[in-house]
């Protein structure tokens, strides 16, 4: 490069002058210039010859110059030139980089210009909403018009809150008008730019469609609403299982010890009374006195023993109904008839017994199960003179009818302790007394009004009661009026008259002496004839063997062949021969089994004498 300028310099000293005098002076001048060199004849000519060559050559210097600057502006150029396009490459890859984010994330872009007050929708924004991009207006107003009313002031706190720099960025989540009229839910994501005096200037932020997610999550809440309430619904319950769990447990603590008490009373009874009549100096009069209270308590433990078989049948879903026809005004009265004829009402001048009929057609019947009705108004008769000391038990019923359906309302009144109010729920509940140890102990286990109620219930009717503390209790119970419209049995009237059976011979197949013992001595005074058989066994081949016998009294449990296998047996061969089960079953439908093997009738262990009578009477 040097040496290029250096050899330019040399030319443009030599040829410069020459060209420039050439073309400034005309030929002669030039000449003269030449010749003058030549010659070397004048110094005029030599120092203007010396200065246009200086001229020339800062001239030359100065394009020399200007190409070696040219040269540089263009390089500078040329980098800055590359480096633009290097910035617009960059520029254009994070364009695309960011419209391929955009639509590969679906949002749509908006951009507010805060000094103009205008606004950019993408085609995405408008799309979402269900509009073509020429459809939806760039304006601010069409967009807030479209957000639901209920999230248009949070939409607003929220951006302002931003614009006023309260955060760093602006999010909200709200619903907004489609096209078509629904509601879509809108994520909405932004951020202002601010002015060197802090006002915004400019927002820009996305719409994402969180329709779906929302719903979803909405869903989701629901669903877990749902089963926080199913979670608190069920652990209200294991609460309510575990209390009625720990009450039962209470309750049947409260029951054993009580029943000890119900068994021990009546046995001690029994024992005791016993024990006294061995003694030979009593007279008649004190013997009949120790027997009754002996029957007294014996009737008590059988009536406790009935009531935990009915709870025990209740329970096993046992308790079999049989409707047949009952005659309300008979049954009533022959309840109070009893209980005037057993309790001490007759001696006892404070409390007095009253049956009001509600029909006094005394022929008056209607379909339903007349023992276990007899049961019910015994076990509230009997709760009535229990807990009352003095004043008036009524019993009757009236005749009523709802929505069409008639139906007798009975009732139980009475004048005595009462029961307090927050006991009323609790009190048809197993094992339930209310104690009242300050002033009296009554005996009872608690079952009484569990079973009654459970048989009201299986009658189809309702029980309830009213009561206050200390004035008297009113027990309510219903049964419905269902016309009986099957055959009219015409009940045999029972005969306990005791007879002279001197010519007839009955078997007695028993295991147990002492049960043995008790029959033979209930019979003694019919002059029967008594055949033993120890268990079925024997009792086919004694029937099979003595002809005379005419009646059979089967004891169902035995040892070798149960009394059931024993009475098919007999009744192969001897189908003519009367069997009457006795037993101590009470369970498992005792009574069906035994008549479905041939027995003619069944009776139930502690038999009492004038039932045996009776019975044997049908068939003697
Ligand atoms: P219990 O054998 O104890 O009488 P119940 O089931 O018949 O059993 O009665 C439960 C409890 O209800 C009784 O212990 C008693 O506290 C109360 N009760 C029942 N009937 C009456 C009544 N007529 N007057 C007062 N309390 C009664």
């Amino acid at each position: 490069m040097q040496r290029i300028i250096t050899k330019l310099v040399f030319v443009i000293i030599i040829l410069i002058p020459a060209i420039s005098f050439g073309s400034k002076l005309n030929l002669n001048t030039a000449i003269l210039y030449f010749d003058s060199i030549k010659n070397n004849n004048t110094i005029l000519i030599r120092y203007s010859s010396i200065l246009i060559s200086i001229i020339f050559t800062l001239y030359i210097i100065s394009i020399v110059r200007r190409f070696i600057l040219k040269r540089k502006t263009n390089k500078i150029l040329e980098k800055e030139i590359e480096e633009h396009k290097k910035t617009a490459q960059s520029l254009k890859i994070s364009q695309e980089r960011f419209d391929l984010a955009m639509k590969g994330s679906n949002d749509g872009i908006w951009d507010r210009d805060l000094v103009n007050s205008t606004v950019f929708y993408s085609e995405r924004w408008k799309s979402m909403l269900g509009f073509i991009d020429s459809e939806f207006p760039n304006n601010i107003k069409s967009f807030e018009d479209r957000i639901h009313p209920d999230d248009m002031e949070k939409v607003m706190n929220t951006f302002h809150n931003h614009l006023d720099k309260k955060t760093n960025y602006y999010e909200n989540k709200f619903r907004i008008k489609h096209k078509d009229g629904h509601y879509i839910w809108i994520h909405d994501r932004g951020k202002a730019i601010f002015n060197e005096e802090n006002k915004p200037i400019r927002i820009v932020g996305t719409h994402t469609d969180i329709t779906e997610k929302q719903n979803s999550e909405e869903k989701l809440y629901q669903y877990q609403i749902e089963l926080e309430e199913k979670v608190k619904e069920r652990t209200d319950e294991l609460l309510k299982a575990k209390e009625k769990a720990e009450e039962s447990d209470r309750l049947k603590s409260a029951f054993l010890a009580n029943m000890s008490h119900e068994i021990r009373t009546p046995m001690n009874a029994i024992i005791g009374f016993s024990d006294l009549l061995i003694d030979p100096d009593l007279n008649s009069f004190q013997k009949q006195e120790l027997i009754k209270h002996i029957n007294k308590s014996s009737n008590t433990l059988v009536y406790l023993i009935d009531d935990i078989i009915d709870i025990a049948k209740i329970e096993a879903g046992q308790l079999k109904i049989n409707k047949s026809e009952c005659n309300i005004n008979q049954i009533l009265a022959d309840v109070c008839e009893s209980f005037f004829e057993t309790s001490n009402l007759k001696s006892n001048e404070l409390v007095k017994l009253k049956l009001m009929k509600g029909i006094q057609n005394d022929n008056f019947t209607i379909n339903t199960d007349p023992v276990r009705f007899q049961q019910i108004l015994i076990n509230l008769i009997g709760n009535a003179l229990k807990y009352t000391e003095k004043g008036l038990i009524e019993c009757g019923y009236k005749v009523k009818t709802d929505k069409n359906i008639s139906f007798i309302e009975f009732y139980v009144k009475d004048t005595g302790i009462g029961i307090p109010k927050d006991k009323h729920d609790h009190i048809f509940e197993r094992f339930s007394k209310v104690e009242d140890s300050k002033t009296k102990l009554y005996r009872g286990t608690g079952l009484g009004l569990t079973i009654t109620k459970n048989l009201v219930e299986m009658l189809n009717g309702k029980i309830w009661l009213e009561s206050e503390e200390n004035v008297g209790s009113t027990f309510y119970f219903t049964i419905p009026v269902v016309e009986f419209k099957g055959l009219k049995v015409n009940e045999q009237e029972k005969d306990y008259n005791i007879k002279n059976w001197e010519n007839n011979t009955i078997l007695i197949a028993e295991d147990e002496d002492s049960n043995y013992r008790v029959l033979q001595m209930a019979l003694k005074r019919t002059n029967v004839n008594i055949l033993r058989a120890e268990n079925g066994k024997q009792a086919i081949e004694i029937c099979k063997a003595n002809k005379k016998i005419n009646l059979v009294l089967m004891d169902i449990k035995m040892p070798e062949l149960n009394g059931i296998e024993a009475t098919i047996e007999i009744k192969k061969a001897r189908p003519d021969l009367p069997i009457i089960a006795q037993t101590a079953y009470a369970m498992q439908d005792d009574e069906e089994k035994t008549i479905e093997a041939g027995c003619i009738d069944y009776l139930c262990k502690p038999i009492k004498t004038s039932v045996l009578i009776s019975t044997l009477n049908k068939y003697l």
